[in-house]
C-alpha cells in the first residue's frame, strides 16, 4: 500500500502545533511516500472578512517557505527515503476582491506543488463557530453553505483540489447535524459537475468525519467524477491516520486511484 496525505498542518497554522521537520519524522516513521504541507491562507483574515470569536492571526508565508525549504533540504540529504515532501496551500476562499487578490498575488509568488480550495467561512462568518448558524434553520445554514461552496469553484486562481465538502457539520448546533445528498440534491449536483468539469480532485478529508459523506462522493462517481485525493487535514501530526478504511470505502464505490500533486502535475496512486 502506497500511504499518502494531501493536506496537512504545521505550526505555521494558527491551528498548528508541529514543525514541518517533526511532521517529516513522523511521515518517514509511518512510510508515506506524499506528504503535503497545506497551512492555511485565510486571506480574509486581513480584511475583518471572516468573523470568528477567537483572533485568529494571519500566515507568514516567507516564514513558512524558508521552514519547508529547510526541512526539504534535510530530507534530501537522506538517501534512504522515499518520501516526497509537497509544498501546498490551503487557500480558503472568500468572496472579497481583497482576500482574491492576495491569493493570487501567493500563488504567483510560491512554487506550490498543490493549491486546495477550501470554504470556511460564509457570507463573512466562520462557521466553526456556533454564531454563524444563529437564527438560522439546517436548511438554510447548510444551503448557503453549499452555495459558497459552488461560488469557490469559480475562484480566478488556479486550484487543484476541492477540500472537505461538509466543513460546515461540525460547528452545527442541530441535533441531526448530517448533511445528506438527498437533502441539496440540486446544490450538489451543481458543485459535482462543476468540479468534473473542471478537472479539479475531491478530497476526500478526515478531519472530524469523513468529508463529503458517503453518499455525496458516490453521486461524484456517478456523474462520472474520478479525481480524489486523501485529506488527513491533520493539525497534530495525526498523518495518514485514517488512510485504510478511506482507501477501503473508495475501493467499494469503485475508484481506482488517487490522484496526487507534485510542482502541479497530477500523477495517480493505485488504491490498494
Ligand atoms: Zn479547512
Ligand atoms: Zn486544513
Amino acid at each position: 500500500m502506497t500511504y499518502l496525505d494531501m493536506h496537512c498542518h504545521s505550526k505555521n497554522s494558527h491551528d498548528g502545533k508541529l514543525a514541518i521537520s517533526e511532521l517529516v519524522r513522523i511521515a518517514k516513521e509511518k512510510g508515506v511516500k506524499y506528504l503535503l504541507i497545506s497551512d492555511h491562507f485565510d486571506f480574509d483574515l486581513d480584511y475583518g472578512g471572516a468573523r470568528s470569536v477567537v483572533p485568529y492571526s494571519s500566515i507568514k508565508p516567507e516564514k513558512l517557505y524558508a521552514e519547508f525549504k529547510a526541512a526539504k533540504a534535510e530530507l534530501e540529504e537522506d538517501k534512504k527515503s522515499d518520501l516526497h515532501l509537497l509544498f501546498g496551500i490551503e487557500a480558503a476562499y472568500s468572496d472579497s476582491e481583497k482576500a482574491i487578490k492576495k491569493c493570487q498575488e501567493t500563488l504567483e509568488k510560491y512554487p506550490f506543488d498543490c493549491v486546495i480550495n477550501s470554504v470556511h467561512s460564509v457570507n463573512g462568518q466562520e462557521t466553526y463557530f456556533r454564531n454563524y448558524f444563529f437564527f438560522k434553520s439546517k436548511q438554510r445554514a447548510y444551503g448557503d453553505y453549499l452555495d459558497a461552496v459552488l461560488r469557490s469553484l469559480d475562484a480566478p486562481y488556479d486550484y487543484d483540489v476541492v477540500a472537505h465538502i461538509g466543513y460546515i457539520t461540525h460547528g452545527a448546533p442541530y441535533k441531526d447535524k448530517t448533511l445528506r445528498y438527498a437533502d441539496f440534491a440540486d446544490k450538489f449536483d451543481a458543485i459535482l459537475k462543476k468540479i468534473i468539469e473542471k478537472g479539479k480532485a475531491l478530497e476526500i478529508n478526515c478531519h472530524h468525519d469523513v468529508n463529503p459523506p458517503r453518499d455525496v462522493i458516490e453521486r461524484y462517481f456517478a456523474l462520472g467524477g474520478r479525481k480524489v485525493t486523501y485529506g488527513g487535514d491533520s493539525h497534530r501530526g495525526e498523518i495518514a491516520a485514517r488512510f485504510e478504511e478511506v482507501s477501503a470505502m473508495l475501493k467499494d464505490i469503485g475508484f481506482e486511484y488517487y490522484s496526487v500533486f507534485e510542482n502541479r502535475k497530477e500523477i495517480l496512486i493505485r488504491i490498494e
